[in-house]
């Protein structure tokens, strides 16, 4: 892409500050939401197809349109920036590079909905982002942005930036709100929806970073425009992290619809030398694992599950001919179980007799019955559970199971693994090589 929105101050010195922000059209766009009205402004970013970018891909525009206009108790938003999703590194960008273009965001969804507080939730680990987000709110309240009568009107919003605990599963809406409450991060049974009970019993908007960083500019250029960015029903520009064995590791922005091959050889710098492609993950662990034949898909929600995954967060990792699909599939697995929150017993349970399972495989006690064993946990835990979690463990679980039978069967047959306890190689990328576009 020529222009960038996302990402488009992640390489300009101080992009993070008030005054470089402002001298880029920074604030304009709230400016001009505040002279527009609700449903006119609901109605442009229906019109942009913005899907939510934290994974679930629900229309934007439609789940602005649940919240209730009227509300006894004051309305509330809630970020969800807890990105903890194995292989999902995007949102830490914005909001360590780009936070007022976030912060703008979040006070015209305010602005739109009748909000009067606003929480974003971090990543616990996040520390540097949740620095730069509590020094960016700060010049917001000295400049008039955040606070009462905002820019003259009669309309109040505090944004306040809430570490989470270190919980994956805080990344889950309710577990989120039960989180910012003070209680374990523990997901609720829904209904009740967050727009009717949510963070303090109140009606609450739950959006991902990168959903709410695409409102300004919405705003200023128009839902048609940020729609004809796309591909059918998913609209706009979108933050893409690539990571594996590829050259260039990174963060990068593209339309939506970009084609994985795209991604991979115009973006990543294609694979390593000496690599050849054996698999990826399109958008986080707990998406089904791909074949290099379908790298032709493009990164739309619809066109993933046609392809036979879906689309998550955007994040891909690609994998070489050196990794074990055992030993990703048991790491997930380990991952899961450890972060699974022990509400449901599918889960809970679950999760620990696949890790069990996969070690055994992995680690040469495996037998031949044991992958129908796995496909049956699988089967066990599926649609069974509170939250997606459940389905993150199943899902995954069963692509590797079902793509690599053969990896399986040959760890039985050799009584271990054939692949060298390094597989999993370093592509030599560090920190400073991931933020968007640096060679
Ligand atoms: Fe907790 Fe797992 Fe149930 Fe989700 S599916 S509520 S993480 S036990």
């Amino acid at each position: 892409m020529e222009e960038l929105f996302l990402s488009r101050n992640f390489k300009i010195e101080n992009g993070h500050t008030l005054p470089v922000y402002e001298s880029g059209g920074g604030y304009q766009r709230l400016k001009k939401a505040l002279n527009m009205d609700s449903a006119t402004i609901i109605d442009e970013v229906k019109k942009s197809n913005l899907r939510g970018r934290g994974g679930a891909g629900f229309p934007t525009g439609v789940k602005w349109g649940f919240m209730p206009k009227e509300s006894e108790l004051p309305k509330y938003l809630t970020v969800n920036a807890d990105e903890g999703e194995p292989g999902t590194f995007k949102d830490r960008y914005i909001m360590e590079l780009d936070p007022h273009l976030l912060i703008e965001g979040c006070i015209i969804t305010a602005w739109t909905l009748g909000l009067r507080y606003g929480y974003i939730y971090v990543r616990g680990e996040l520390q540097f982002a949740i620095r730069r987000l509590e020094a960016a709110i700060k010049e917001a309240y000295a400049k008039g942005y955040l606070g009462q009568k905002i820019q003259g009107k009669d309309f109040d919003f505090d944004l306040y930036v809430h570490p989470s605990g270190g919980a994956y599963i805080c990344g889950e809406e309710t577990g989120m709100i039960e989180g910012l409450e003070g209680k374990p991060g523990q997901p609720r049974m829904k209904p009740p929806f967050p727009a009717v009970v949510g963070a303090f019993n109140a009606p609450t908007l739950v959006n991902n970073v990168e959903t709410i960083a695409a409102i300004p500019w919405i705003i200023e250029r128009g839902g048609e425009w940020w729609a004809s960015m796309g591909i059918e029903k998913n609209g706009g520009p979108k933050l893409y992290g690539l990571s594996g064995h590829i050259k260039k590791p990174g963060v990068y922005e593209a339309p939506s619809g970009v084609s994985v091959r795209e991604l991979l050889e115009d973006y990543g710098g294609g694979m390593l030398d000496g690599s050849d492609l054996k698999g990826y993950i399109p958008g986080g662990s707990s998406c089904r694992v791909m074949l290099p034949d379908t790298l032709d898909a493009l990164m739309g929600f619809e066109s993933m599950r046609e392809a036979g995954s879906s689309l998550g967060t955007g994040c891909i990792t690609f994998m070489d001919h050196t990794t074990c699909m055992v030993r990703i599939a048991g790491r997930l697995a380990h991952f899961y179980h450890h972060e699974s929150c022990g509400q449901c017993t599918p889960c809970r349970e679950g999760s620990g007799w696949a890790t069990k399972v996969l070690d055994q495989i992995e680690n040469g006690n495996g037998r031949m019955e044991d992958l129908d064993l796995l496909l049956d946990i699988c089967d066990n835990i599926e649609g069974n559970t509170i939250c997606a979690l459940g389905d993150s463990i199943s899902i995954p679980v069963r692509s590797y199971v079902e793509l690599f039978t053969q990896e399986f069967e040959d760890h039985i047959r050799r009584k271990g693994c054939p692949f060298p306890a390094w597989s999993l190689r370093s592509s030599a990328s560090t920190r400073a090589e991931a933020v968007a576009g640096a060679e």
